[in-house]
């Protein structure tokens, strides 16, 4: 699995849409500050899932989207995707290559999809859970990172290795079928309650 390609438009510093196409290997970035570098890294995060204004550097979800400069005017939405190569099918999809993608309006309304189906949050993050790819992965690591693992709760980084050895999607699993089993048991007694009064 790697990444094939990123492709964005009025995201951050880029009104415009642009793709840049990555090679198997290593991929460096370079450019005087505040080219935008780290608005890179920053639509990375994002479409996959980045919910933390903070952790995209912003105050709100809305500073993605390009807000003008002097000689443009600021645009309507921001749209960010990113390609990746399944072939090993490491990505719990039959597809051997997954496009995600998010897109944000000024209005506040947004969208995912994977390969251009509509999607909820949950089913990105439920594609790259375990992968170390996603939102919460460890592939991305951002400047301090490395200080706050070694800084993190015990706990924390368990959360760090439970992901890279694979088991964040059992103990997710696990979570969602005690929360609709707790459901269930208060439909029961819900429904316990309206026989007692009918008898
Ligand atoms: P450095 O090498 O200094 O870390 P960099 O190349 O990583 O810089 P970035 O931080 O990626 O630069 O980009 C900063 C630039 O992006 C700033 O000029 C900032 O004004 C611009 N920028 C950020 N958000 C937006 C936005 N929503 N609309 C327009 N421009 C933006």
């Amino acid at each position: 699995m790697y990444l094939k390609s990123l492709e964005l438009q009025g995201f951050k510093s880029f009104p415009d849409k642009i793709k840049l196409s990555f090679d198997k290997g290593l991929t460096a970035v370079v450019g005087p500050n505040g080219s935008g570098k780290s608005n890179i890294g920053d639509a990375v995060r994002w479409v996959l899932g980045e919910q933390s204004t903070k952790t995209l550097r912003g105050n709100k979800m809305e500073d993605v989207i390009f807000s003008g400069t002097e000689a443009r005017k600021p645009v309507g939405f921001a749209a960010v995707t990113l390609t990746i190569d399944n072939e090993q099918g490491e990505l719990a999809s039959e597809d051997r290559e997954v496009s995600v993608t998010r897109r944000l309006f000024r209005s506040g309304e947004s969208e995912y999809q994977i390969n251009g189906k509509n999607v909820r949050l949950k089913d990105i993050n439920e594609l790259f859970m375990d992968t170390g790819l996603g939102r919460d992965g460890y592939s991305i690591i951002g400047q301090g990172r490395i200080a706050e693992i070694v800084g993190a709760k015990s706990n924390e980084r368990r959360d760090i290795f439970e992901e890279a050895a694979g088991i964040s999607k059992f103990r997710y699993k696990k979570q969602e079928a005690e929360r609709r089993l707790h459901a269930a048991q208060e439909n029961l007694v819900r429904l316990t309650d309206i026989v007692s009064e009918l008898e």
